[in-house]
C-alpha cells in the first residue's frame, strides 16, 4: 500500500504538486489522469523517489520513505522506453532486473521464469530483445519489474508508443497480470478511454491537486465539479 500525504514539490517557485494526499490499498490499481503538465509525472518520481518532495510524506507498506533513495524503495517502474539490456537473454533480462541483488542466482532465474510465465513469454526465454517485437518487450519489461515483488509498481504512460491494437491487447494483459498477482499498480494516462477501462480507482489531477478520486463509475457520474465533468465528457 502508498500514501501521500500532503506531498508539496516546486520548480523554480513554482507549485507543481501542491499539498496532495492520496491512499492505493494494497492490490488496488489506480489510474491518475489529468491533462499535460498537472503533476501527473511528477507524482510519480516522488514516488519511485527519483524527486524529493519540500514537504508532506510518503509511506511504502507503512513504512516512512520520503527521505529515502529509489533503490531502498520497494517500488519499480515500468516506462514507455523498456530499456533492457540488448545483450542479455530475455530471462536474463528479467533475472537481473532492479531490486533482485539479495537474491542467488538460482532464485533470480526461478523468479524470472516464473514472471515470464506469467506474461506467456517462457518460449522466448533463450531470445534476445531486438528478436521480439514491441509488445513482446513491452512484457519482458513488465516481468523484469514485477521479479523482485515490488510493493507497489510504477507505471508511465507504458502503451503510448504502440499502435491501437497491441495496446488493446497490452491493456488486457496488464490487468490479467495484475489481478493474477494481486500487485499494486500506478498507472499514468493521457488516454481517458485506458483510464476509465481499466483501473479501480482514478485521481483525476489539475494544477498539481487531485480534484477527484473515486471509481471510474463515480467520477463519471457524479464528477466534483464542471471543471471534471468536461474533462471526462460526462458533461452534457
Ligand atoms: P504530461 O502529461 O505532459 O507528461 P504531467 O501531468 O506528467 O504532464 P509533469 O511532467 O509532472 O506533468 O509536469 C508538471 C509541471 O512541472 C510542468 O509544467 C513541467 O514543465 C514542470 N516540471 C516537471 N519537472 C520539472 C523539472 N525537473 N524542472 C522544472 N520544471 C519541471
Amino acid at each position: 500500500a502508498v500514501a501521500l500525504d500532503a506531498v508539496s514539490k516546486s520548480y523554480d517557485g513554482r507549485r507543481v504538486v501542491s499539498d496532495v494526499s492520496l491512499s492505493v490499498a494494497r492490490g488496488d490499481f489506480l489510474a491518475i489522469l489529468g491533462p499535460s503538465g498537472s503533476g501527473k509525472t511528477t507524482v510519480m518520481r516522488l514516488i519511485g523517489g527519483f524527486e524529493t518532495p519540500d514537504s508532506g510524506r510518503i509511506l511504502i507498506d507503512g513504512e516512512d520513505v520520503t527521505s529515502l533513495p529509489p533503490e531502498r524503495r520497494r517500488v519499480n517502474t515500468v516506462f514507455q522506453s523498456y530499456a533492457l539490456f540488448p545483450h542479455l537473454s530475455v530471462l536474463d533480462n528479467v533475472a537481473y532486473g532492479p531490486r533482485m541483488q539479495g537474491l542467488s542466482r538460482a532464485e533470480r532465474r526461478n523468479k524470472a521464469g516464473a514472471m515470464l510465465d506469467l506474461v506467456r513469454l517462457s518460449d522466448a526465454a533463450a531470445l534476445k530483445p531486438h528478436q521480439l517485437s514491441g509488445g513482446m518487450q513491452q512484457r519482458v519489461a513488465l516481468a523484469r519489474a514485477l521479479a523482485a515483488d515490488p510493493a507497489v509498481l510504477l507505471l508511465d504512460e507504458p502503451l503510448a508508443a504502440l499502435d491501437r491494437k497491441l495496446r488493446d491487447e497490452m491493456q488486457r494483459e496488464l490487468r490479467r497480470v495484475q489481478s493474477e498477482l494481486g500487485a499494486t499498480f500506478i498507472y499514468v494516462t493521457h488516454d481517458q478511454e485506458e483510464a476509465f477501462g481499466m483501473a479501480d480507482r482514478l485521481a483525476v489531477m489539475r494544477e498539481g491537486r487531485f480534484v477527484q478520486e473515486g471509481p471510474p463509475a463515480e467520477v463519471y457520474d457524479r464528477p466534483a465539479d464542471a471543471w471534471v465533468a468536461l474533462f471526462v465528457g460526462s458533461a452534457n
